[in-house]
């Protein structure tokens, strides 16, 4: 068992904290890593508040990890020490149902084994719950660890391990293309990387936002226009005439107005809000044959897919640096729709 200094909450109305995680010894398989830098995604905050009803204390979370390889398993063929990598959302799966075998380990029929608040495979620490990014060092099986590509800066990278690869994947999996009018709606942590992905993607990409102060940003980062979705004349303008919408919102909401804005048999993809949403009329998909899906996370072939394309369009994620005492602040700001657009905590400062 390894002692691993981390931040986490001992419950859903306590601060995060500096405390110590115990992390079981490296196998064959298993890489270990020196976190440098972790992005702070509101998922992390829905689950330090139990917002899914599944939170098991303490919580540490935090999967959006770079870190340098620090040892490397006898059987580790991918990576060796001083490797540059990063880790999401899962750090292992049953790899033998139908999902894993279809590189969809995040679909893992076995469950995928989450990267904090999940179910350890292993075992060998004190409890086999998984304990997240905000810490010193993680160990992980190689096969849910990635590469970094060469070019990118490795604090804007980190958040690309769940912003990124959250809103490449079904961009990617609906073929968007040059032509298709895209529509992502928030411009939070996910929302920004999903017009930076639409448009490189070279769809004519709007942001769809119920902040008008944010839209001189949105064209920054490579939207194409701006629609202001509590402008009910702008929204009618713009009926029927969007391809694919992204949805990112992270709570409940109404979502027949966005419906409204899609062409016939098109697609609105749910991203964020994982809970019940306001009811949805018939009417706005019968009329239209039009369709509400979801998405979650990506498998690790896809995420490296996503690393890749992002070194290869030098895409990376626009990112506030903080202090690792300064998370609670971060939690409250992202709360408060105040971050421009992901905070990525520099793990020196837990270190020192
Ligand atoms: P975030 O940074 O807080 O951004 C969310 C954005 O949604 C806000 O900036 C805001 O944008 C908009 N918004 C907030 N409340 C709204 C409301 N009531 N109505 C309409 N728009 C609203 O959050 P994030 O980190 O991007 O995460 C978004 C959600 O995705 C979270 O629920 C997270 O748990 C979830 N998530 C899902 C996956 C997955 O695999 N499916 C992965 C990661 C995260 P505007 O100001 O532009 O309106
Ligand atoms: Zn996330």
């Amino acid at each position: 068992m390894q002692q691993v200094k981390a931040y986490g909450a001992k419950d859903k109305n306590a601060d995060l904290k500096e405390m110590t995680i115990k992390r079981r010894e490296l196998i064959d398989t298993d890489v270990q890593i020196d976190i440098l830098y972790c992005g702070v995604c509101h998922s992390d905050i829905h689950a330090k508040n139990n917002d899914w009803g599944n939170a098991k204390y303490p919580i540490v979370p935090g999967h959006e990890i770079i870190g340098k390889v620090t040892e490397a398993g006898a059987k580790v063929s991918k990576f060796k020490v001083g490797d540059i990598v990063g880790v999401g959302c899962m750090v292992d799966s049953c790899q033998t149902c139908s999902a894993c075998e279809d590189d969809l380990e995040q679909f893992c029929e076995n469950g995928m084994t989450g990267t904090y608040n999940g179910k350890d495979r292993i075992g060998g620490a004190e409890s086999d719950h998984t304990f997240g990014g905000y810490s010193s060092s993680i160990t992980v099986n190689e096969k849910f660890v990635l590469s970094i590509p060469k070019n990118l800066d490795l604090r804007a990278a980190a958040p690309l391990l769940c912003a990124g690869i959250t809103t490449f994947s079904p961009l990617n999996h609906w073929k968007i293309k040059k032509g298709d009018k895209v529509g992502v709606v928030g411009l939070g942590g996910l929302g920004h990387m999903g017009i930076k992905f639409a448009a490189a993607m070279g769809a004519e990409t709007i942001m769809i936002t119920t902040s008008p102060g944010k839209a001189e940003d949105a064209k920054r980062l490579g939207a194409h226009g701006v629609l202001i979705s509590k402008n009910a004349g702008e929204m009618k303008e713009h009926q029927g005439t969007f391809d694919f919408i992204l949805n990112t919102v992270p709570v409940k909401h109404d979502i027949n107005p966005y419906l409204s804005l899609l062409k016939r048999d098109s697609t609105m993809c749910m991203v964020g809000a994982i809970e019940p949403l306001e009811p949805m009329h018939g009417g706005s998909l019968i009329l239209g044959r039009k369709r509400v899906a979801g998405s979650l996370i990506g498998g690790m072939k896809e995420t490296q897919e996503m690393l890749n394309f992002c070194g290869e369009h030098n895409i990376v994620c626009d990112i506030e640096m903080i202090n690792m005492d300064e998370i609670n602040t971060a939690f409250e700001r992202v709360q408060g729709n105040d971050v421009k657009y992901r905070f990525v905590i520099d793990m020196k400062s837990l270190k020192n």
